[in-house]
């Protein structure tokens, strides 16, 4: 038999005339199928018309859907069959006594899909089939697939979240991009490489524990804070943990690593060793951000940038102490003359070691209306500076700015202090004078000029950013961010020095754990030199993907602004710095002798034996002997910690950062892999963005847009206003998004995500219901004996498929979803599945049409599950339990990826579905809100390759079971080459034409067609509703000839 190019024998004809969509109206429970003889209940609004009906006699004829998968859950329903499927519930299972059969009897007045959930009820309602569920071996997979011979590995490497607070759907966000990733490639045969970790020493650890203690802090010792630090970090992770494997994500959760683990802690001070051993660490006196909110220095990926900062900024005056020769010839002597200097951080200025101009600038002698002095300024900024000094500025003379050299200033606060006028490359027009102010302990480009002239690096702040003595007695002990900034105004106003203060709101960098504002101060620390190994990393980097592309630049961008890279933390919930440093002299010492003692200690014991063995002990013997021995042991262990940035380990071929750590974790995994071993970590880098509220806000407690997790899977306290939506809504949340750029979350997004999903399974049941009774194996019909439709429908899905496929290797999980839903509504739900029900229920259970239609739905249906199992692993298992024809195993996850044949690709069916197609919205647009099925059409085409194709789907002239009627879903459709001679007149005429193009443009035809409609003269058939009986009492020829033969 075949149906492919020249149909011959009982077409179908189609039975709904409205478009399938998921039904809302309970459905009539207790239909008994025929072949399995299990009470089912039906699925779409086609079964409700034929079991409402008064067709009682034909009913038990007609193949309605049977499938035990609910069409909906209610309530907790839905968590609770992820964690059936999880089988992490499982005695509750057995408790109820459900066994492993397809599904139970339905009560009278049950809801759709199972029974009304118990009011606050916890435990499971779901009537599903959970003895089956826990055979998908959900929590073994990962094992599972590391056991299995294959050659490919993915290796994904967590980039560790901070074990710091609780789950939050940043985390989901970035746990389950990595899943749905390494589902994917899980399941494309891969064996995959998924050890979670955890983060877990650092300052906001410390700072939340010390905090919680309040005043008790003070007195505690370095150790008692590490054992608080050490719990608080187990308590959160033990908390996230839990929610990732609630999220469904599947990884090697009994082999985590953590950072505070003994063996990674040694691990990381060999990597310091090895790099200090090159060369590219060492310690210097230098400005680094400081930060006096946390004590400690910081690195720049530990700034965050407040444009809101106000600074209080003001112009000062220098006055010139010994002019450079060249100046002296430009005044006369008789009014004072100052430099101009602008800043905006005052309380720098007692620092002050230098002024600093641009040597090929030009310079401006002018007079100030104001107060008759002379003043020297750049001569760009004459015109802009005096207006906000109140004054005018009448120009004297001019000249370049070398001709500077060699001049001296007075220290404005204090007359006996000579300042240089130095040249420096870092002096730029854009704001203030064009001569800077220069203080080398607060600022890098200020340091680089005191150490090319010698000047004086001495820092006047403390680690609490309070001015030292050293300051002065006026300024001693005082805030230098607060009081301190407003003394040194004021001595500035004293000393007749200041001219200007004015509120300057900039970008300021603020501590980003303590949200507080940081100073630049010099102390020693510990540095990575960047110089060499930027060069290769960026080498290296030309290597590596990055997903989005652009991401690459930012990465480079944020590498070329770091000179070096600070790793010291004046702090204790971290790994030690492993130097001993002398009692008396500014030495230090370190080798590989104490390296190898210290590594072997902290495998054992962890890193808490810096604090709590003896300083002798911590040496080994050799070297302790050289050193004065135990009893005049002339060095004490060094009290900083390594940066927690440093923490990261070497081995990883995969990252997924959030964008933040561009700079911070990333960068820092790619710098100590380089250095240890010359090689980037990663092959891929997929960047994505932060979650955000509805509107693009930051979440945060205070605007109360905080969306937690739990309350996502689990409901919240109102759940009409929280429902439990489980945790498969959030992940298809997190594959919708636009990972790329900023992710929003809102109550109407996880709402919208559950819709989707409810239509999904809506489909899904459809497709599950219909295969009811059919074996792929015995059952199929070949492909090219197919009906049209069906071979058209394998068309689009082989096509469909190739997208999804391209859409997960690109990591673009928004793109599968995006084709996923227009497959499912458009394709699937609109339109095929309105047209093909009266073939599945009203014909013989093994009528080859039938089987075509089937033949189709089967492999839909795997297509689809397959398509979205990497994001939404626990329907794709619940789905695949309820598939009657399915073998062992029961896991979608354990069969492999997508499979389809290249013979489905037939583009030539195109022209000849979307022609008739074009008919069909004709036909159906000129009866506006009438069932189709009480008309009946001719189609009119004239002779050519339009009418030629059409002819494929109709051979004879008239028919009510051809491939076109079903498609029309008439009662019956006319095909003529020519117009009849005489209409009625209450006919309705529809013309069109269409544009043939095959074999690639080649071959072009427009050709105009007609769709003639009129009501049938038929009546309907009590069994299939079509008006295709002779009576109403009587079945039409094809349902006559079905009842016979059963
Ligand atoms: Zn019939």
């Amino acid at each position: 038999m075949r149906w492919g190019l020249r149909p011959s024998g009982p077409g179908a004809a189609a039975l709904a005339r409205n478009l399938w969509v998921p039904p809302r109206l309970p459905s009539r429970a207790g239909w008994r199928g025929t072949a399995r003889r299990l009470l089912v209940r039906s699925v779409t609004g086609a079964s409700n018309q034929l079991q409402n009906s008064n067709n009682g006699g034909y009913r038990d004829t007609v193949l309605l859907p049977q499938t035990s998968f609910p069409m909906k859950l209610l309530g907790r329903q839905q968590p609770d069959t992820e964690l059936e499927i999880q089988q992490v519930r499982p005695r509750l299972c057995a408790a109820r006594g459900v066994g492993p059969r397809e599904g139970g009897p339905t009560r009278p007045g049950a809801t759709p899909g199972g029974p009304t959930p118990r009011a606050g009820g916890t435990g499971p309602q779901a009537p599903g089939p959970c003895g089956r569920r826990g055979k998908c071996g959900f929590s073994e997979l990962y094992s599972w697939q590391r056991e299995r011979k294959v050659k490919t590995e993915f290796c994904l490497h967590d980039g560790p979240p901070y074990a710091n607070g609780d789950p939050h759907v940043g985390h989901a966000l970035n746990k389950i991009l990595k899943d749905i990733a390494n589902r994917y490639h899980m399941m494309r045969g891969s064996k995959i490489h998924f050890v979670p970790g955890w983060d877990c020493h650092g300052l906001p650890i410390e700072i939340k524990v010390l905090s919680e203690l309040g005043a008790k802090a003070q007195n505690l010792s370095a150790v008692e804070i590490r054992e608080k630090a050490r719990s608080f970090a187990k308590a959160a992770i033990e908390k996230q943990k839990s929610a990732f494997i609630r999220w469904g994500i599947m990884a090697d959760w009994n082999n985590c690593y953590y950072t505070f683990d003994g063996s990674y802690e040694a691990r990381q001070l060999r990597i310091f060793y090895q790099m200090y051993d090159k060369g590219l660490i060492y310690r210097s006196y230098k400005p680094v951000f400081w930060s006096p909110s946390s004590r400690t220095a910081l690195a720049e990926a530990e700034l965050e940038y407040n444009p809101e900062h106000v600074s209080r900024s003001i112009y000062v005056k220098f006055p010139l102490s010994k002019p450079s020769p060249k100046l002296a010839s430009l005044i006369d002597g008789s009014s004072p003359v100052s430099f101009l200097v602008w800043t905006t951080q005052p309380w720098t200025i007692p620092a002050n070691q230098a002024v600093c101009y641009m040597p090929e600038a030009k310079y401006a002698v002018v007079k100030c209306s104001k107060s008759g002095d002379l003043y020297i300024l750049a001569a760009d900024k004459v015109t802009s500076v005096a207006p906000v000094l109140e004054t005018t500025f009448e120009v004297i003379s001019t000249f370049s700015g070398v001709d500077l050299e060699s001049g001296t200033c007075i220290h404005p606060l204090i007359p006996e202090k000579v300042s240089p006028l130095l040249p420096a490359n870092h002096v730029t027009m854009t704001k203030g004078t064009g001569l800077v102010h220069t203080a080398p302990a607060h600022g890098m480009e200020d340091y680089s000029v005191a150490s090319q002239h010698n000047l004086s690096t001495d820092c006047l702040v403390d680690e609490d950013g309070v001015f030292t003595d050293v300051a002065g007695p006026e300024l001693q002990n005082k805030a230098v961010l607060e009081e301190g900034t407003d003394v040194v105004i004021k001595m500035l106003q004293a000393a007749k020095n200041l001219l200007k203060e004015e509120k300057l709101v900039h970008s300021y960098p603020y501590d980003w754990r303590t949200k507080k504002p940081v100073v630049i101060r010099a102390s020693k620390q510990w540095f990575v030199k960047l110089t060499d190994l930027k060069t290769t990393a960026k080498e290296l980097l030309k290597k590596v993907k990055f997903i989005p592309g652009a991401a690459l630049n930012g990465m480079v961008e944020m590498m070329d602004r770091r000179p070096y890279w600070c790793i010291s933390r004046q702090r204790v919930w971290g790994v030690p710095i492993p130097v001993f440093h002398h009692k008396t002299k500014d030495e230090f010492l370190i080798n590989s002798q104490t390296i190898e003692h210290i590594v072997k200690l902290v495998e054992q014991h962890g890193s808490d034996v810096w604090w709590t063995l003896p300083p002798e002990q911590l040496l080994p013997k050799e070297v302790l002997s050289e050193v004065g021995g135990p009893d005049a042991l002339e060095y004490v262990p060094g009290q900083d910690i390594l940066d927690i940035w440093f923490d990261s380990g070497t081995s990883w071929s995969y990252v997924l950062p959030g964008k933040d750590q561009l700079g911070g974790w990333f960068q820092s995994s790619l710098l100590t892999s380089v250095a240890a071993r010359k090689k980037a970590p990663f092959k891929t880098v997929v960047v994505h963005g932060f979650t955000l509220g509805e509107k693009g806000e930051k979440m945060s407690k205070s605007l109360g847009n905080v969306i937690d997790p739990d309350v996502v899977i689990n409901g919240g306290q109102d759940q009409t206003k929280e429902p439990p939506y489980g945790a498969d809504v959030l992940r298809w949340w997190v594959a919708e998004s636009n990972v790329f750029t900023e992710v929003t979350i809102s109550p109407s997004v996880l709402n919208a995500a559950g819709d989707d999903i409810s239509k999904l399974r809506n489909t899904l049941r459809f497709l599950l219901g219909n295969v009811a009774g059919f074996n792929p194996e015995t059952d199929s019909i070949p492909v090219n004996n197919m009906y049209i439709i069906d071979q058209y429908m394998l068309h689009l899905l082989q096509d469909l498929a190739n997208k999804i496929t391209d859409s997960y290797k690109q990591y673009d999980f928004g793109k599968v979803v995006r084709l996923l839903r227009a497959f499912y509504t458009r394709e699937l739900s609109n339109f095929y599945f309105s047209i093909i029900k009266d073939r599945l229920y009203c014909e013989n259970g093994d009528d080859p049409k039938r089987r075509s239609c089937q033949t189709a739905l089967a492999e839909i249906l795997d297509v689809i599950v397959r398509s979205f199992a990497p994001i939404l692993p626990h329907l794709a298992e619940e789905v695949f339990q309820h598939i009657p024809y399915t073998k062992e195993p029961k896991s979608v996850f354990r069969t492999g990826w997508i499979n389809t044949s290249s013979i489905w690709k037939k583009p030539g069916l195109e022209e000849a579905m979307e022609s008739a197609c074009a008919m069909r919205d004709s036909f159906l647009g000129s009866i506006p809100g009438k069932n189709a099925v009480e008309y009946k059409v001719m189609i009119v085409i004239e002779p050519g390759l339009l009418f030629e194709i059409i002819e494929m789907l109709q051979a004879e002239e008239t028919s009510s079971t051809s491939q076109l009627n079903e498609l029309m879903m008439a009662s019956e459709t006319t095909l003529l080459s020519q117009e009849p001679q005489a209409l009625a007149a209450d006919v309705i005429e529809r013309k069109g034409t269409f544009l043939i193009n095959l074999e690639g443009g080649d071959i072009r035809e427009e050709s105009s067609y007609k769709v003639i409609v009129m009501p049938t003269t038929k009546e309907k058939c009590p069994r299939c509703w079509k008006y295709t009986a002779e009576s109403s009492e009587t079945l039409c020829p094809r349902c006559a000839e079905v009842v016979r033969g059963k």
